[in-house]
């Protein structure tokens, strides 16, 4: 283990503590910034907002992109355009980041866990594809739940680490059920499945610009869709769903105060054109890992998985179990390199451990094996 350390001191040329993930300021930002303090607009109108969307949509491919002020939030607005109401149920990973689940609690909607593939960690169509066999059926279009008798709205894929998970398959599955996809893409801004960005392959998308992901904004998020309705109403709703007017309040629902500030695009539109050198410099990284683990006993680099192309977000190791994975995380931590394991599965934290699931042998797997290791973009 002191060699693991050792190589990563080398690595990243410092004896000094190692973060797991530090942002890289060494664009625009200062110059975009300083021009939108300039302009008196900091706030949710801005130029810097709207210029952000339209780059940010054509570097995905989707049609529309609205931004939002964390990714969380931005889930959150992507599970209501997916018509979820308090009464259904939406399946997602038990292996995911909470966000993700956070978010369906906010409608009052209740997650079902399904578990992931190893190798991209990500949900697993296979699984789905049981879970939907063994519980559920179609009646009057609607994929119907046989245990509780409720909706089965949506389903909520996420991308860990910014390795894909088999997307198009999932996809397939939620067509032929009638369950609308809506992509937890927050890690994966830069991957790609079967050449197609990740986060456009559902009928909504969510990215989060939070400060540990690929590029940030400080806080922020993003909606992407090719709806143009659906677009609409998530302008609307991230708003106050205030119907325009030049001096009048009206507004026709409830909505949410959820627009990113310009002041946090102007930081983003920075970020967005470093996006492709920051892929390349992780991807290098990951090379030198995976070289590096490649002779190393008891320690596997998880590469990108076949047909796709990962931003390696978060670089990841899987050890040999549990007991060799805590001493992995306490000697590197001890000695100044940030190290952390993966998250624990959903269905066993208090608010979530009534919720249905299915044998989730992978995610357990990976519960207990797997931990991030250093990830920044080397200067
Ligand atoms: C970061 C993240 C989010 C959103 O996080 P915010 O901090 O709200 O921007 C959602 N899902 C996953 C899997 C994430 O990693």
């Amino acid at each position: 283990m002191k060699k693991v350390v050792e190589f990563i001191q080398k690595t990243f040329n410092t004896k000094e503590f190692i973060p797991l993930h530090e942002p890289r300021f060494i664009g625009n930002e200062k110059k975009y910034l300083n021009d939108c303090i300039d302009s008196t607009f900091v706030s949710s109108v801005g130029k810097y907002v709207d210029q952000f969307e339209e780059e940010f949509a054509k570097k995905v491919g989707s049609k529309y992109a609205i931004a939002t002020v964390n990714g969380t939030a931005a889930l959150h607005i992507s599970l209501l355009l997916a018509d979820v109401k308090k009464e259904d149920e939406v399946i997602t990973q038990a292996l995911t980041f909470i966000a993700t689940c956070n978010a369906i609690s906010y409608i009052g909607a209740k997650p079902l866990f399904v578990d992931v593939d190893l190798d991209t960690m990500g949900l697993s169509p296979k699984s789905l594809e049981n879970f939907l066999n063994e519980n559920c059926k179609i009646v009057n279009n609607q994929c119907i739940n046989k245990t509780t008798k409720k909706v089965i709205k949506a389903c909520v894929p996420m991308h860990t680490f910014g390795h894909s998970c088999r997307i198009s398959e999932i996809k397939d599955i939620c067509d032929n059920w009638n369950i609308v996809l809506v992509e937890d893409a927050a890690e994966s801004l830069g991957s790609y499945y079967k050449n197609r960005h990740t986060g456009t392959f559902g009928k909504v998308g969510a990215f989060s610009f939070n400060g540990n992901k690929i590029i940030t904004s400080g806080g922020g998020g993003v909606i992407v869709t090719d709806d143009e309705k659906l677009a609409k109403r998530a302008k609307h709703l991230t708003t106050t769903a205030k119907i325009p007017h030049p001096f009048e309040y009206v507004h026709d629902e409830i909505g949410y105060n959820y627009r990113m500030p310009n002041l946090n695009a102007a930081l983003l539109v920075a970020q967005l054109e470093q996006l492709d050198k920051f892929c390349e410099n992780k991807e290098e990284l990951a090379l030198k890992y995976e070289q590096f683990f490649k002779n190393f006993e008891g320690i596997d680099f998880i590469k990108q998985p076949e047909n796709s192309t990962s931003n390696y977000w978060l670089q990841a190791v899987i050890l040999e179990d549990v007991k060799t994975r805590n001493e992995f995380l306490k000697f590197t931590n001890k000695n100044g390199v940030m190290t952390r394991p993966i998250w624990k599965l959903m269905n066993e934290l208090e608010m979530f451990k009534d919720c249905q699931s299915i044998d989730l042998v992978n995610s357990r797997i990976c519960e207990e094996r797997i931990v991030n290791i250093p990830s920044s973009v080397i200067l």
